[in-house]
């Protein structure tokens, strides 16, 4: 297929209208808004602007679906949700050109992105018939224990635009395996991906109610009249830690259970004693995968004093080769960044470590000049009062600190209110387990630069999250345990 036609077939995911309660519909005040290509600023197409009013009828729908679908057979849940995995993985070159176009990644990480979501399908498809309870008898011997486990009931799921279709993927298979319905709310940047994935449950066999998708520029209002509402059960938020504290904060009044991946700032420890080819090949997927718009991007990079030099050198050579440009292009190793704020931010953090001495190691070369395109760069000398050395950079920059000793690396990695992920490279096996012990993070990468893994618990620690997503603590998330003292 060449990019138009890719282009046509990903335009075809998507129905018209956003899905509530199984009708495909616009907004009831009939306001739309615009989806812009990061890469050309094109406008895409129209989606419905969803209001507070529209957020209660999808929660509307939730509830009148909830009894039904949290009754079905286990089996019945996997088999659709198996289905919604075969589904996604026919429409895998489709739905890859959908996230190109909307969010500006190039489509070979699309691609592996679509792979990733299908994989939360099957992956929970197989935990849908392993929800198990227990039985035991009562230490006093008066009575027999028997915990239940039961769907939480509705659930709002809260998506970033980094990883459009994986971060619903990874909230609604879950949800549905343990007999939840959800009204999902995808970033106004990239709402593409999570209609066309509703299209496809819907397709596969999901009732309808049981996934409702609302697509709106008023989060604060939608989400908070949805917050409100104690039809609600559930909370489900992938973004920043600032706005994770605020629907924290909402989710209070309702006791609402929740689940918070929020976000990291990474760091990434080269040792004395690490293989330098494969600490920098895990610099650059650490660094560059989705163009650092990673919750686990390495953030701040510590190097050994010994291995600095050929470390920055190879690293800096490596980064400064990135083409970038058009998604769509064959040939291009890193798109756009999200919006213009995206590179506004990259600006002030590059013009803030620059004013307190940093010093760039390579001149990038130039990138397109119309989208949100920004050059890969290394930088030396940043200093730990840099706003990058504490703000996540969300973009191509990486930041190179100097150590000596593992205690100082460690604390300086541990410095910080996030604790997502670590990245770890040593040959030693003890000064790896040591790191693995010492780091204050919910992942570590040990010689890897990729951590993500649906059968694997995703999750931070500190400001970094509540909660797992994937594996089998992934499906805990959304059940309650009851427990019944039986005579
Ligand atoms: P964000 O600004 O926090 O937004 C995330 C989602 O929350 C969007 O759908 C957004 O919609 C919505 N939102 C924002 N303000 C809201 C409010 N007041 N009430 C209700 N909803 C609200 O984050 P982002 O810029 O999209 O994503 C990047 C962040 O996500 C980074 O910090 C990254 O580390 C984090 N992240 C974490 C993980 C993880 O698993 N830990 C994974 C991916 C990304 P609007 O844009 O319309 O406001």
């Amino acid at each position: 297929m060449n990019r138009d036609e890719l282009r046509a077939r990903a335009a075809a995911l998507v129905p018209d209208g956003m899905p509530v309660g199984g009708v495909w519909r616009e907004a009831a005040d009939g306001a739309s808004f615009g989806v812009e290509d990061p890469a050309t600023l094109d406008e895409l197409i129209r989606v419905p602007d969803a209001s507070a009013t529209d957020g209660a009828e999808a929660l509307d729908a939730c509830v009148a679906a909830q009894a039904e679908w949290a009754a079905t057979a286990p089996r019945q849940r996997s088999e659709l949700l198996r289905a919604a995995y075969d589904a996604i993985l026919d429409e895998r070159d489709a739905l890859a050109a959908l996230m190109t176009a909307e969010m500006g990644k190039p489509l070979d990480q699309a691609r592996g992105e679509v792979t990733y979501a299908a994989e939360f399908f099957r992956w929970f498809s197989e935990e849908a018939v392993r929800i198990e309870g227990r039985w035991s008898v009562a230490p006093s011997g008066g009575h027999d224990a028997v915990v239940v486990p039961q769907a939480v009931g509705p659930c709002l799921l809260i998506t970033p635009w980094n990883f459009p279709l994986a971060m619903g993927a990874r909230k609604l298979a879950p949800a549905l395996a343990a007999g939840c319905t959800a009204v999902l709310k995808p970033a106004p940047q990239t709402p593409l991906s999570s209609l066309a994935l509703a299209a496809i449950l819907e397709r596969v066999g999901v009732p309808s109610g049981v996934v409702n998708v609302v697509t709106t520029t008023d989060a604060a209002s939608v989400v908070g009249a949805l917050l409100e509402d104690p039809r609600l059960r559930k909370l489900s938020f992938t973004g920043s830690t600032a706005v994770g504290k605020l629907l924290l904060r909402g989710a209070a009044d309702n006791v609402l259970r929740t689940s918070m991946e929020l976000g990291g700032n990474a760091p990434f420890i080269v040792c004395e004693d690490a293989d330098l080819d494969i600490a920098v090949e895990g610099a650059m997927m650490a660094k560059l995968r989705n163009m650092g718009e990673a919750c686990t991007a390495a953030n701040r990079f510590y190097v050994h004093d010994a291995l600095a030099d050929r470390f920055v050198d190879a690293f800096a050579e490596r980064m400064a080769a990135q083409v970038v440009g058009s998604g769509f292009d064959p040939d291009v190793d890193l798109g756009p960044l999200i919006d213009a704020d995206a590179v506004a931010k990259v600006d002030r953090l590059l013009g803030d470590a620059f004013d307190r001495g940093a010093s760039l190691v390579r001149e990038p070369r130039a990138v397109p000049d119309v989208g949100h395109f920004v050059a890969p760069r290394v930088l030396l000398d940043v200093p730990d009062t840099a706003a990058m050395s504490c703000e996540e950079i969300f973009g191509p920059v990486a930041a190179i600190h100097r150590f000596v000793a593992d205690d100082e690396a460690i604390a300086a990695a541990n410095d910080t209110e996030h604790g997502l992920v670590g990245y770890v490279f040593s040959q030693d096996r003890a000064r790896g387990r040591r790191y693995v012990w010492e780091l204050e993070t919910g992942m570590v990468g040990l010689n890897k630069g990729v951590v993500s893994d649906p059968a694997a618990p995703f999750g931070g620690i500190k400001q970094s999250g509540i909660g797992r997503e994937g594996s089998h603590e992934g499906i805990a998330e959304y059940l309650e345990l009851k427990y019944v003292a039986e005579a």
